[in-house]
């Protein structure tokens, strides 16, 4: 590296260090800032030489990016940026702190996934999903979508494994040269009713989708979840045990088998490993408290809380919904939700933004109780299992009350 670049990467780790000592988070983002204020080209040099899969999407990014690192490591040591830090500051920082490794799987805000492919010419880019997220500053999915598709034609070589359920990502990769579609199912259609090629209806049945006005359709995946399994593109099929809940996560689990297959790696010296990924910065965790058994759940928007109430057991549930800075101000996504699943189970809401969600459930006829701490919860359901469903600061919150680090 040059010198500019190699006192930039020492300061960086520093200043992360300290952010840390001082209790004040995990330092990525203050690290990857002042790195990158030394030298603009940072990231770019501590890229190079390695070999990098980007990870991008709307939803599941840190579970795939997660689950990607543990199957790539196979072959040897895997930079990633494990805290969710997914800006360039965060890959900077990530990069600096892991020092000289042969490979590196990052995890990409779906806006910033332009910027980190120039910057770190990666091998593989993951595209998982596209839907409605923090209505307030988010782009609509159709311009993203677009983006996405303008940046991976101006990098022809690189690899792109690509969800075939979601036609937004199969318009976004279409044009590439090199794809390898995986199928892991698609819950939330409501982001991909219009074909984003010609305007006409896309129409689906049983997992088939297809534009009724022009040649865009679903692709033949490669790589499939079959049961509790995912089908390779050989045709073997192989068990998924995972620590961690729901078919999303097989099929965030295929996804990684396919970004790692890339690499080289063989789906059956991989498959072992994803069953050493459990909680992913506090979410999925299982914490006992008081005879109840509490399992926290991570949900930002409309898509994630189909997911999550599929995850979800039946049993009493918590929701707890803020509205500060990094959740999105605007909750008027709570109306996209269909919370009917909810009905028959025991519901207790909370946050910031309780009564808005209040205002939700009692139009879709799902009874519930309100509460004002996390202590109340706990005493409001019987001994067993409690599932906690909740958005970005309101999980924190929930987890800072649970005095619970990772
Ligand atoms: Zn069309």
């Amino acid at each position: 590296m040059p010198l500019r670049a190699k006192v930039a990467s020492s300061v960086s780790r520093t200043a992360a260090a300290l952010s840390r000592a001082a209790g004040r988070g995990d330092g990525s983002v203050i690290g990857g800032w002042i790195g990158l204020k030394i030298d603009p080209e940072l990231l770019a040099h501590l890229a190079a030489g390695r070999s990098i899969a980007l990870v991008s999407g709307t939803n599941g990014k840190t579970t795939t990016t997660r689950l990607a690192a543990a199957a790539v490591g196979v072959l040897g040591p895997v930079a990633t940026n494990s805290f969710g830090a997914n800006m360039p500051t965060g890959h900077t920082s990530a990069l600096a702190k892991a020092g000289h490794t042969p490979y590196a799987v990052l995890e990409v805000d779906e806006h910033y996934l332009a910027q980190v492919l120039d910057a770190t010419e990666p091998r593989v880019v993951a595209l998982l999903n596209l839907s409605r997220d923090q209505l307030d500053r988010a782009k609509e999915v159709a311009m993203m979508a677009q983006g996405w598709q303008t940046t991976l034609a101006k990098h022809p070589d690189v690899h792109v494994v690509a969800n075939a359920d979601d036609p937004m990502v199969v318009w976004a990769a279409i044009g590439s040269a090199h794809t390898t579609w995986f199928s892991a199912g698609q819950r939330w259609h409501d982001d991909s009713w219009v074909c984003p090629e010609c305007g006409s209806p896309i129409e689906r049945a049983e997992d088939q989708w297809w534009c009724t006005g022009c040649p865009l359709r679903r692709p033949q995946p490669h790589w499939v979840v079959e049961d509790d399994g995912v089908v390779d593109p050989t045709g073997a099929w192989h068990k998924i045990v995972l620590q961690l809940p729901g078919r999303v996560n097989i099929g965030n689990a295929a996804t990684a088998l396919a970004v790692a297959a890339e690499f080289g790696v063989r789906p059956t010296d991989a498959v072992s490993r994803l069953g050493g990924v459990a909680s992913i910065a506090g979410r999925y965790a299982q914490v006992a408290r008081d005879g109840r058994s509490i399992r926290l759940l991570l949900a930002k928007n409309p898509a994630s809380w189909l997911e999550a109430f599929d995850m979800a057991d039946h049993a009493p549930t918590l929701l707890s919904i803020n509205a500060r800075d990094p959740d999105g101000l605007d909750t008027s996504w709570l109306f996209d939700v269909d919370f009917a699943p909810l009905r028959g189970r025991q519901v207790l809401i909370t946050g910031d933004r309780a009564y808005d969600l209040a205002v939700r459930l009692d139009i879709n006829d799902v009874p519930f109780q309100h509460i004002r701490t996390f202590t109340q919860a706990v005493a409001a359901v019987p001994p067993g299992r409690l599932e906690v469903i909740a958005n970005y600061t309101a999980f924190q919150d929930i987890r800072a009350e649970l005095d619970r680090v990772n």
